[in-house]
């Protein structure tokens, strides 16, 4: 099914992913709760990795989501294997760490492990913000190409801190999504899987686009699709994704890993890459490196 030469597109694709994560949300940060016109009187068109916004950003830094993605990424390196716990551990060093940024039902999931070892939150029909959705590439990364595996991973990830069946649904799908894109799926086959979501949930619906990009699942994943789908490059998505504004670092950094691994490394523009912190950036690669090697598609080679 697979050879060597699809492990090097794969590689480039997730390598794609991780960096253009990082890149939406460093991108979007700036701009986040903004709203859209109020960032067009400021910036016209916003296109530029400057820093700032509400978090007082240095340019390239990055926030929450990468951070939570780089957690998860780190727990199953150092274990050699998925561990929830390790998960868990290391989303609890990151809140004790005063992160410069973290959202309201992820710091509740993160306490109440810390306090009472719980693993699995209670579902609760208004955990549906985004935190869940935005870190889940590492897992989609390690689990590769393994199906099974990617539900099990994500959903015990999604609900340390988010028990919903939309955030669920939502998780599931992007996990597909990040799947059938480092295959090298095309655009019309991954808008099938997209429709396949608003089929069961009717909420996602993202045609006739409303415009709405808050930290609700739902909002979120339809700013998401509709950039993702009538992008033509990758800097065309993330544009348009960060300029709704709003949650716009993680509607950048879940629409950058989408469209990261859909268009490849050669599509990400040099200038956002150079603004990046280098750290991240190193340390983004190496966790893509040792992630695919230890997939089931790393295993096959
Ligand atoms: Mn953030
Ligand atoms: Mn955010």
């Amino acid at each position: 099914m697979f050879n060597q030469y699809n492990l090097e597109e794969i590689r480039d694709r997730a390598r794609a992913s991780f960096i253009g994560m990082a890149i939406g949300d460093a991108l979007g940060a700036t701009v986040e709760f903004m709203t859209a016109s109020e960032i067009t009187a400021k910036y016209g068109t916003f296109r530029d990795i400057i820093g700032g916004g509400w978090l007082r950003l240095k340019p390239g830094q990055v926030t929450d989501d990468t951070e939570m993605a780089l957690c998860i990424g780190r727990a199953i390196i150092k274990n050699q294997g998925w561990s929830l716990e390790a998960v868990a551990d290391n989303f609890a060093a990151w809140l004790k760490s005063r992160p410069v940024d973290c959202g309201d039902t992820c710091r509740k999931g993160i306490r109440a492990y810390m306090l009472k070892r719980q693993l699995e939150s209670p579902p609760n029909e208004w955990d549906a913000g985004n935190g869940a959705a935005m870190r889940i590439l590492p897992a989609a990364l390690f689990s590769f190409p393994d199906g099974e595996l990617l539900k099990k991973y994500i959903l015990e990830q999604a609900h340390l801190t988010h028990n919903n069946p939309v955030s669920d649904a939502a998780c599931l799908c992007l996990g597909q999504l990040l799947h059938m894109t480092l295959c090298g799926v095309g655009k019309s086959q991954l808008r099938r899987t997209a429709d396949g979501l608003v089929a069961r949930f009717p909420t996602f619906a993202f045609v006739p686009y409303r415009g709405l990009a808050t930290g609700y699942i739902v909002d979120t994943m339809q700013t998401v699709f509709h950039w993702f789908f009538r992008g033509k490059c990758f800097e065309e998505c993330l544009v348009g994704t960060v300029n709704q504004g709003a949650d716009a670092d993680t509607t950048g950094a879940i629409c950058g890993m989408l469209a990261g691994a859909y268009y490849g490394m050669d599509a990400i523009p040099r200038r956002w890459i150079k603004k990046m912190d280098a750290k991240v950036i190193t340390e983004i690669e190496l966790q893509v490196e040792r992630l695919i090697t230890a997939s089931p598609m790393g295993k096959m080679m």
